[in-house]
């Protein structure tokens, strides 16, 4: 053959499959823009002209493909069938998106322009890269998501031709087509799409167990579809009988899906009962509702077969969120298998299968906010509150495609959608941020539950809020939805950065009290070390929310006198198990440390001079193991605060001098007063429980307590007696791991 022969011979399959595109297109019910079609087409192949795929077939090839997957399989028009024509133009060619603007229009190359932005692939070379790359790819089908739908096609085509790329690309195509394509064109509901990138991706991930599944499918064919025909005919006689006007098919199911469930039960492709599924597609009646109709079918394979009373699912009152509608069921056949039936209407059908497309196709004009129309409004908002870490917002967001969904109620029958596995909280920020942000319950069922608890379909879920309330760190352990888990993060991260600034102008603000402004450099360095940080920041942060004190700045600057004290003290009390500690006024003067006729500066607190050389202050209430100060007052008595204490910074800015540094040496002979307030949500036994624990099993004395409940929350305060800090924090502890807790803190 000679090159002009071959020449002559591909021109005409190019001009063939033109044709066939413009066939498909003539077929819908667009408009008829023949013209803009066949300009785009001349344009694309001009500029692809010479160019050739990895296949050998001539690059135009392509574009033409993947045009008439966007008009036959997806339903789109002229704009979305040039811009398919034209996509890889500008990045592959010498022509610009101007271009392109000027001869086409700004739509159109608008929808290039963003299909050339993504053109990149998920998975570049670093995790950052891919990220952001996604990121723009979610940005650009926010804007228009006729871009994502053609991107969707594009992937569809080069999985279809993936035979001809070495193994290696094989690979990496695969993975992304299943870890992003195939989730987004199923969230976007295009199912039969969705199926087939799934299976073309296992096909190259894993080429043998492929093939064995495949030819087992093949084996049974014969005596699957002999199967099938037994099964039908009687449904089909009787929807006949009844004057339905219908088709009805065998669903065979595809390889991928095959393995998953081989795979997730654990069982042997022969055990897979619903390889075969039977679909049923009808043209409804005017006189009568589809869903009612949907009902009439379903009665009228039940008066054969009998039903499988948990398999029925009705995608009819709520469709899915991805536009679904069905009735499924499952029967059980003549041989004793069960068999899925889908009852749908041709409309219902057509959405399954074109997605998005049809449904636009079928949009009443009223007011319409379709689940489909609410998950693209929450891909724009996610947008507008990123994550600054691109890697976390991809994870976010992967989280929200690949859930399944569950509906459940408001308490006024309001249906949200949730992924499964969502909790009472995720719940809460769906319905609005203020309302996560200060959530403390929830009642499903008109029980009630922590906000920990997993949803299940069908819950009728109610959020218990009070103004008071703050999101806890734990909340990310229990929040699956990307909203909730975003603005959750933006809370804590401005928390964080409020500290910051708060714990930067505590710092100040200390330092020029005690004049040491200078000194501020040398200051934040000692402080960074002694608390192993690594940055000024995170210094600041934990001064901001009191984990590190500045009370004692001045002797940061003094390290050999503090040690001095230190040693001493250390020496001093270490293996000494003596109960009464009382150094300060030891007569081994050779232990004392140098008075100079001035007061000490230091005191140990023990139980044997607790009201003879200091008492605890009773503005603060310190208790053993808080961080304290002691105060000399005027008539030479040592009042110890704790350091955070007002009356004992008050001291501090007007007086430094009556200051004493203290330490604790207690032998739990004693114990304090503390009050503690605890909070949650108001279940039957909750008191009784508390107190079990408190007094029964951490033996701690209950002096008083009082409890209130309203609206299902309980707030209670009770006043202890403990040995120390540290006995507290054990209790604490202990009370938190009640599901029905939401807080417990201790009053200042
Ligand atoms: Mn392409």
């Amino acid at each position: 053959m000679t090159t002009e022969e071959q020449e002559q011979i591909e021109q005409e399959a190019i001009q063939r499959e033109f044709d066939a595109l413009l066939d498909d297109y003539r077929q819908t019910a667009h408009r008829q823009k023949i013209d803009i079609i066949t300009r785009a087409f001349l344009f694309a192949k001009q500029a692809h002209n010479g160019v050739r795929r990895r296949s050998g077939e001539p690059y135009i090839m392509h574009p033409l493909a993947v045009a008439r997957i966007v008009v036959k399989e997806i339903g789109l028009g002229s704009t979305s069938i040039s811009a398919a024509l034209l996509h890889d133009v500008v990045e592959d060619t010498d022509y610009t998106v101007e271009d392109l603007e000027s001869i086409f229009g700004h739509k159109i190359a608008q929808i290039v322009e963003g299909l050339t932005k993504i053109s990149g692939g998920v998975f570049g070379e670093q995790a950052s890269a891919q990220a952001e790359n996604f990121r723009k790819l979610l940005l650009t089908m926010s804007e228009d998501i006729r871009v994502i739908l053609i991107k969707i096609a594009d992937r569809l085509h080069n999985m279809r031709t993936l035979g001809s790329m070495p193994p290696e690309k094989q690979y990496k195509i695969a993975g992304e087509t299943q870890y992003i394509y195939a989730p987004l064109a199923h969230r976007l509901g295009l199912f039969p799409i969705k199926t087939e990138l799934e299976d073309l991706s296992f096909k190259y991930a894993h080429p043998k167990t492929y093939a064995e599944i495949e030819a087992k499918l093949n084996a049974d064919k014969a005596a699957r579809l002999d199967f099938y025909e037994n099964f039908a005919q009687p449904i089909r006689d009787k929807l006949t009988s009844l004057g339905y006007k219908f088709t009805m098919n065998a669903r065979i199911k595809s390889v991928y899906s095959i393995w998953k469930k081989m795979s997730t039960r654990q069982i042997p492709f022969e055990e897979v009962y619903d390889v075969l599924a039977a679909r049923i597609i009808f043209e409804p009646s005017m006189d009568m509702s589809e869903k009612d109709q949907c009902w009439m079918i379903y009665s009228a394979i039940t008066s054969i077969y009998h039903p499988h009373p948990e398999r029925i699912r009705d995608w009819i009152s709520t469709p899915k969120a991805n536009g679904y509608e069905a009735l499924h069921v499952t029967v059980m056949g003549p041989e004793g298998q069960w068999v899925e039936v889908q009852i749908r209407t041709v409309r219902m059908h057509d959405i399954a299968e074109k997605g998005l497309a049809a449904h636009w196709k079928y949009k009443t004009g009223e007011q319409d906010d379709s689940e489909l129309d609410k998950w693209i409004k929450t891909i724009k908002e996610l947008l507008q509150h990123p994550e600054p870490n691109a890697v976390d917002f991809m994870d976010t967001f992967k989280l929200n495609l690949f859930a399944q969904e569950i509906f459940v109620f408001t308490p006024k029958g309001e249906i949200i959608t949730l992924p499964q596995g969502a909790t009472a909280l995720d719940f809460a920020f769906l319905l609005h941020t203020e309302i996560g942000l200060h959530s403390i319950g929830a009642k499903v069922n008109h029980k009630l539950v922590p906000l920990s608890y997993i949803l299940k379909g069908g819950d009728q879920v109610e959020i218990l809020t009070s103004r008071k309330a703050k999101p806890q760190a734990e909340w990310l352990d229990y929040v699956t939805t990307a909203k909730a888990q975003s603005r959750l993060k933006a809370y804590f991260r401005r928390q964080k950065h409020n500290q910051e600034m708060r714990g930067e102008e505590m710092l100040k603000t200390a330092l020029q009290n005690l004049g040491l402004t200078e000194k501020r450099d040398t200051i934040i360095h000692k402080m960074m070390v002694n608390n192993h940080l690594q940055q000024a920041r995170e210094l600041y942060q934990q001064i901001g929310q009191g984990a590190i004190s500045i009370d004692n700045l001045a002797a940061l600057l003094k390290p050999k006198q503090r040690s001095i004290f230190d040693r001493f003290f250390n020496t001093g009390n270490k293996d000494d198990d003596s109960i009464v500690q009382t150094e300060i006024d030891s007569d081994d003067t050779s232990k004392k440390p140098k008075d100079n006729g001035k007061k000490a500066k230091h005191i140990v607190l023990t139980e044997a001079n607790l009201n003879t050389e200091y008492e605890l202050a009773k503005c603060c209430n310190p208790i053993p193991g808080d961080e304290v100060v002691g105060c000399r007052n005027a008539d030479g008595k040592i009042i110890i605060h704790k350091q955070n204490c007002e009356t004992a910074l008050n001291i501090k800015a007007k007086d430094g001098k009556t200051l004493l540094t203290a330490e604790w040496n207690m032998h739990r002979l004693m114990t304090f007063p503390v009050t503690i307030e605890i909070r949650g949500i108001d279940k039957m036994g909750i008191v009784i429980q508390l107190l079990e624990i408190i007094s029964e099993k951490h033996k701690i004395n209950v002096q008083d307590l009082s409890f209130d409940a309203v609206d299902g929350i309980f707030n209670g305060s009770m006043h202890l007696r403990v040995h120390d800090t540290q006995q507290l924090r054990q209790l604490f502890d202990e009370i938190q791991k009640i599901k029905e807790i939401n807080s417990i803190t201790r009053v200042e």
